[in-house]
């Protein structure tokens, strides 16, 4: 009887919002940009308190790049909890786990105070996909569905894209990166040459002093990975990224036992320059890291395991977010003047 209810709910609505109602949408399965964008502007009209849908730039082939702001609608300055997804398109587990981590914190913020009190002091800027020519690219068929660059035309003839997490301008070109751009590890042609890159370094440049944290989340490996991809580079805070780097790998492995390592991303993998990561730690932004979710061997991750790799990087996502915000707010779930008022306005409390 439920499932009839629920079946002809999504029938009726089906014309105008196709699988996007609340509660309906899909999030353990993979969904195509239309979807994706489809699904943005549904969070926006479902939430509007919370949400906001904010255009920051274009790509080479002219589409609007988005991201979702999300919190509590204050006067004052907010600080920024930033996330990514999708910066390389084969990585389709990345926009599933940005959609989410969105769905996750707008479900749980009226129960869960820890959750209610972050979206007063911060803003979750969440963009689900950033290179969003290349995850249309990657949709397209079976012989595109790895492909991993932006789609702009390189400076000869027949090649096309640039690794945008190359890109950035920290210690551009040094390491890790190609200057041929048939390569998959092609750099650009300068320092955020390519418009999505620039995009994420305008926004970032404006507000800088606000971000807390940066949360590049790709794919595959079960890592967790923190500035600089120079190993003759030591991060300031090394320890303190390890720390927190550990504390999330450990809240990870209490969903459902995956390991995830932690460690600088030369350490851990092989030195690479012009990354979001370093960029984003070279603003001055204190805990940057690059999540790579499961699996540990493909970037076709079955859609069977999206459901549990979203639940434990949730856990280990939000677990570097409460570090970052703790730290400036204190910890605890305590209730905050707004949120008291709320819950004594909730249980009748007649106002004098
Ligand atoms: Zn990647």
């Amino acid at each position: 009887m439920l499932k009839l209810v629920g079946f002809s709910l999504l029938v009726l609505f089906s014309s105008e919002r196709p699988a996007t109602v609340e509660g309906v949408y899909d999030y353990y399965k993979y969904h195509p940009m239309s979807e994706i964008g489809v699904w943005m502007v549904q969070m926006k009209e479902d939430h509007p308190d919370l949400v906001t849908r904010v255009e920051y730039g274009t790509t080479y082939e002219k589409r609007t790049i988005s991201l979702l702001k999300i919190g509590l609608k204050t006067n004052a300055i907010k600080k920024i909890a930033w996330m990514d997804c999708g910066i390389h398109a084969s990585e389709w587990i990345a926009p599933a786990f940005c959609q989410y981590f969105v769905n996750q914190i707008l479900q749980s913020y009226k129960t869960d105070a820890k959750i209610r009190r972050m979206m007063e002091n911060l803003d979750f800027y969440v963009t689900p996909v950033l290179n969003v020519d290349g995850y249309i690219y990657s949709w397209k068929d079976s012989t595109t569905r790895l492909w991993r660059k932006n789609r702009k035309p390189g400076p000869s003839t027949g090649c096309y894209g640039t690794d945008l997490d190359l890109n950035f301008d920290a210690n551009w070109g040094n390491l890790g990166a190609s200057f041929n751009c048939s390569s998959d590890t092609f750099c650009g042609t300068n320092p955020e040459s390519e418009s999505e890159v620039k995009a994420v370094a305008d926004l970032v440049r404006k507000q800088r002093g606000n971000f807390l944290c940066f949360l590049s989340i790709q794919s595959f490996g079960q890592l967790i990975l923190f500035p600089y991809g120079d190993p003759n580079d030591t991060v300031p805070n090394y320890n303190e990224l390890m720390k927190v780097g550990q504390d999330a790998a450990e809240a990870i492995k209490k969903v459902h036992g995956q390991n995830y390592t932690v460690g600088s991303f030369p350490n851990v993998l092989y030195p690479d320059s012009g990354s979001i990561r370093d960029w984003a730690r070279m603003q001055g932004i204190r805990f940057s890291y690059t999540f790579k979710l499961r699996d540990k061997g493909t970037f076709q991750l079955p859609e069977d395991q999206i459901q549990p790799a979203c639940e434990e990087a949730y856990r280990g996502a939000l677990r570097v977010i409460t570090h970052a915000h703790d730290q400036i707010y204190g910890g605890g779930a305590a209730a905050t003047a707004a949120t008291l008022w709320t819950l004594l306005l909730a249980a009748g409390v007649t106002l004098m």
